[in-house]
Formats: C-alpha cells, structure tokens, sequence
C-alpha cells in the first residue's frame, strides 16, 4: 500500500478543467516518486495514500491542492536593463530570481516589448484544475539513499 517512504509507480492522464490533456506517463514509461516527500502536488500525494498495485483513481485538484492560485504578484514587467546586455530574450525563456526572503523562483518571459520584459513567477499551471486519472503500477520500499535525496532513483526516477 502506497504510504509514507514507499517508492510508487504510476501511469496517469492529466487534464485541465477545459478536458485538454496536459500530460500523461503511461505503463511502457511510468512516472515514479517518493511518497510523502513533497515530490508531487499536495492533494494528489493525499488521494494516492492507502492505494494499491493495479487501483485506479480519478482525481480533481483545485488549484490550492495542485499548483497554487495564480498570484497576480508574480507577474512582473521589468526593465531590459535588469539583463546582460547581450542576453537574447524570447518568450518561453525560464529563469530563477530570488524574490526577497531568500524564496527563488522560476519566471517565464511572457512577452518581450522594446524596453520592458515581461516575466510571470507562476508554475504555469498554477490557477488551474487538475484532474488526475492515475493507475498505481507499482509500490516498493524506498532505499535510504533515496529517502535522504527526498526523490526517488532508478528507472522513471531521478537520475544524477
Ligand atoms: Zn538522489
């Protein structure tokens, strides 16, 4: 049963609340993760505790219980300035700030005017409704190296 340091194996469809499919792991290439490591979103690690080898489920995540609300906070319009000057910037681009506290961030440029650079803070699939149609593969004992890593290693894993 999936529980706390067990190393679970899952294939899953997700979709958004519009029913577009945003990603999916299937049984040829499962996804694996560390339970009750934080390594997934909150409410999903929540709905897969207890299940076992060949249990399906369909889950639906608010935001708060997937990626967070969308804060409006975290979309920001800074000057070119703020970059290297022969930094070539396009939409898409990802990269980290620190954003005061000591929290770091990854921004996504959004838009790239003449002057001013657009970037959005937000997991990009903040703000929306995940539903989660997952079958559970597999559930082994987590290593002691992987449960001092906090992921899990190997096949679908992490790999260093
Ligand atoms: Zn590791």
């Amino acid at each position: 049963m999936i529980a706390k340091n067990k190393v679970v194996s899952l294939s899953y469809c997700l979709t958004n609340g519009g029913g577009e499919e945003l990603d999916r792991a299937d049984r040829e290439n499962p996804f694996d993760y560390l339970h009750g490591s934080g390594q997934i979103v909150p409410g999903l690690e929540r709905a897969l505790e207890g299940m076992g080898v060949g249990d399906s489920k369909d889950v639906t995540l608010a935001p708060k219980d997937g990626y967070g609300e969308l804060n409006p906070a975290l979309k920001l319009k800074v000057g070119r300035s703020n970059f290297p000057k022969d930094m070539d910037i396009a939409p898409g681009m990802q990269f980290s700030a620190d954003v005061g506290s000591g929290e770091t961030h990854v921004f996504t440029v959004d838009r790239v005017e003449e002057e001013e650079i657009y970037i959005d803070g937000n997991h990009p699939l903040a703000g929306e409704t995940l539903n989660f149609s997952v079958t559970v593969l597999d559930v082994r004992e987590a290593t002691q190296e992987e449960i001092s890593h906090g992921h899990s290693h190997g096949e679908g894993g992490h790999h260093h």
